[in-house]
């Protein structure tokens, strides 16, 4: 199907097939709802005043301020609705085309702000080749930990940090302690880390107390981003035991600031991945026939770096990772069961990040930690320099495309750069 959009067809990140919503502010205008499409955004605020709306979207529409919480809390059949109506909107052939004037913006003449305010943020460790590398490093001889495959471990984030993509970020400063002296100093983080993650959004939540069963659980997600959870190495080793991820990770989390809803990822959907004879079965909670054949993900993900060096080169930047969502050992459903399985209560516009998503070989790994073996082996660039861990202006460039051959869309970008540490430490 074309659209009237004509930068639309053919688009490698939005075409008539994605229509990914977000925030957007036009130059001079206040936040608003918006969906991508090609090199402009649909504001749905004036799609709604053109009465282009019908039922249950423009009842959801109307109460949608300058956050997406409201209208992701309708759930799964108003979103569905939502794209629909949009779909006819813009396809060729639509007599709202000569409503283009008032009904779209320019994408790149909009500023693109979090879609939803986020009021809690949940890291998982649901990437397994991260988990067996990282654990490597520790426990070469057992370097999942026993709970792996039995739950999805996670981390309760900081959700004031969660940031769209293009803020900076600056190097923290902090108690860092390497092995080789015998008592912490306190100043700059020497090991700063990036962590190829991909963000899930929450629909509908559910009352405290009344876990969300597996079988229910994809209709509480709302839709998909991707997920750069920055990582100071060095602070994370000596602050995590024994209560975990503290000031190492909520420095900064940057987000791609579109929602790329579930309809959109239909086709690119995959069985959870298997788990080996030896593992063990499937508590109920996290067993669902319909999840088990199709709760996975195949997402094509890349991690690029551009240097100051590079920069000034005119070099674009360099692929240092891919890597699939497919490698995943936890669907996102099971995440969202588990998460509720004690009764807590997740609330529209809730994040979860999945978890680091590396592949199982060389080139694959979705941090430096992993890439570097612990910062030991540094990686080598185009132009001859190296990298142990992130230097004062890299910047960070995660990418998602999602593609069969018939349907191809994008996740925009997720971008950040790292500034020097503020003075005085
Ligand atoms: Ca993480």
């Amino acid at each position: 199907m074309t659209s009237w959009v004509a930068s639309a067809n053919g688009h490698r990140d939005f075409p008539l097939d994605n229509l990914p919503i977000g925030i957007v502010s036009p130059t001079g205008g206040a936040p608003r709802p918006a969906i991508a499409i090609g090199e402009q955004v649909l504001d749905l605020q004036a799609a709604l005043e053109a009465g282009l709306f019908t039922g249950s979207v423009r009842d959801a529409v109307e109460t949608t301020g300058t956050a997406l919480n409201t209208l992701l809390a309708h759930g799964t059949e108003v979103r569905r609705a939502l794209r629909r109506q949009v779909t006819a909107i813009l396809a060729a052939g639509s007599p709202a085309e000569r409503l283009s004037h008032r009904l779209l913006h320019s994408a790149a003449d909009c500023t693109l702000h979090l879609p939803c305010e986020i009021g809690d943020y949940t890291d998982f460790y649901a990437g397994i080749h991260h988990a067996t590398h990282v654990g490597r490093l520790m426990r070469p001889d057992n370097p999942l930990m026993p709970n792996y495959k039995y739950l999805p471990v996670a981390y309760h984030g900081r959700a004031s940090t969660v940031r769209p993509s293009g803020a900076a970020l600056r190097r923290p400063n902090g108690q860092r302690k390497p092995a080789s002296d015998p008592t912490p100093s306190f100043g700059p983080s020497r090991n700063l880390d990036f962590e190829l993650e991909f963000g899930i959004w929450i629909g509908t939540g559910n009352a405290l107390g009344e876990p969300i069963p597996i079988a229910q659980a994809a209709d509480h997600i709302a839709g998909y981003c991707l997920l750069n959870d920055w990582s100071a190495r060095d602070i994370q080793g000596w602050e995590y035991q024994p209560l975990g991820p503290f000031l190492a990770k909520n420095l900064l989390t940057t987000i791609s600031p579109w929602i790329v809803m579930p309809e959109a990822l239909a086709p690119f959907r995959v069985p959870a991945m298997s788990r080996e004879a030896s593992d063990p079965p499937l508590f109920s909670y996290l067993a669902d026939a319909a999840d088990q054949v199709s709760g996975g993900l195949d997402v094509a993900l890349e991690a690029s770096i551009l240097t100051p060096t590079m920069r000034a080169q005119s070099l674009h930047p360099h692929r240092i990772a891919r890597s699939n969502a497919r490698f995943l050992f936890w669907t996102p459903a099971q995440m969202v069961a588990h998460h509720t399985s004690n009764g807590c209560a997740l609330q529209p516009g809730d994040l979860l990040g999945s978890g680091t998503i590396s592949g199982p070989g060389k080139g694959e790994e979705g941090s430096l930690l992993e890439m570097t073996e612990g910062g030991r082996e540094p990686i080598s660039l185009p132009n001859g320099e190296t990298r142990r861990f992130l230097e004062d202006g890299d910047t960070v460039i995660l990418s998602a495309r999602a593609s069969n051959g018939r349907v191809s869309i994008g996740f925009g970008l997720c971008e950040g750069t790292v500034l020097p540490a503020p003075p005085g430490a």
